[in-house]
């Protein structure tokens, strides 16, 4: 080695070495994560758009006038009918020539508290047999939750049944898409408005329920739906649903594998850095993990003082992609 270093190069290197390790701490303290596997391929900046997303649901800008009243929430929250509109009326929100009149909703003005400590507990891609343990437990520590549903899962049957339990035990029911194949509904904006009518119509027949909040497979931004998630943010929203993304994922389909304890460990401490929390899990027939964790999850919260409730039409969203 005749390497001959002067002070300069010295300084650089030692800035450039500063730089590497920023950026690796910074990467390791992001809590967003999408909820597929392949999410590492998301792109930095969409990390960044979740996390400042999180900053807004922890740090309202709001004026203390328009933060509504607390019992209205509490009352609207107690029951997840609340968070759908009544069946009626559905088709005259369509305009004459729409080729999915059944897919509109009244969209409610957001009048949530922004004051308290609160968990909302969201389980996508179900329903299945997990969603029965899930809702037992949910029972047993008096918890509502919302369930964004495909027809993923069993016979028609099995979940017809099941959204009525979720409905009938006072949770919410949400849409997720029918297939959930990233390839099938973001081929197109009419690929996914399919895919969600097919979904919504069955809960409409299984339950005589119209849901009015959504949940995009992947979130409302991902690697999936990039070219096209302003223009089917906008369209749900047109149609009157709220879309919800989330601000902690638990990484149980992240592949990581993790243990029920560990699991527990990681979405309360991403829940405790928050006044407030949408926490994303799976009620799919592999999350064992999520089924075993969340008794000790909800009660090491309510120990920290969090309350947990169900989205519903009242709560403003948390979104990747914001609809002004
Ligand atoms: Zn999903």
């Amino acid at each position: 080695m005749k390497q001959k270093k002067t002070p300069v190069r010295a300084a650089l290197l030692a800035l450039v070495l500063l730089t590497v390790a920023a950026l690796a701490v910074l990467n390791l303290t992001r809590q967003s994560a999408p909820e597929q596997p392949d999410a590492s391929a998301v792109p930095e900046r969409l990390s960044a758009m979740a996390e400042e997303s999180a900053r807004a649901v922890s740090e309202p800008e709001r004026d203390p006038a328009d933060t509504a009243d607390p019992e209205g929430a509490d009352a609207s929250a107690s029951t997840g009918q609340a968070a759908g509109s009544a069946g009626a009326s559905i088709s005259d929100l369509a305009p004459e020539g729409d080729p999915y009149p059944g897919l509109y909703t009244r969209y409610e003005e957001k009048t949530d508290d922004n004051t308290q400590k609160i968990v909302y507990l969201t389980f996508d891609d179900g329903p299945s047999e997990n969603t029965d343990r899930i809702l037992e437990i949910l029972k047993q520590y008096d918890v509502k939750a919302a369930f964004f549903v495909s027809g993923q899962y069993g016979t028609t049957e099995e979940r017809a049944r099941r959204m009525r339990d979720i409905l009938d035990q006072g949770h919410t029911l949400g849409l997720h898409t029918y297939s959930h194949s990233y390839e099938k509904i973001y081929a197109s904006m009419d690929a996914y408005l399919a895919d969600l009518n097919k979904i919504n119509e069955e809960v409409v027949a299984a339950t005589g329920y119209h849901a009015s909040l959504i949940r995009f497979p992947g979130g409302s931004r991902n690697q999936h739906n990039e070219h096209i998630c302003e223009e089917l943010t906008a369209e749900v929203t047109r149609r009157g649903y709220t879309y919800h993304d989330w601000a902690v994922s638990c990484g149980d389909a992240e592949g990581k594998n993790l243990s029920a304890a560990q699991e527990m460990r990681e979405t309360a401490d991403a829940c405790e850095k928050r006044a407030k929390s949408v926490v994303l899990f799976h009620d799919t027939p592999s999350q064992n993990a999520t089924v075993e964790a969340l008794g000790g999850l909800i009660e090491e919260l309510r120990n920290q003082g969090y309350e947990f409730r169900a989205l519903d039409n009242s709560i403003r969203p948390f979104q990747f992609v914001k609809q002004e």
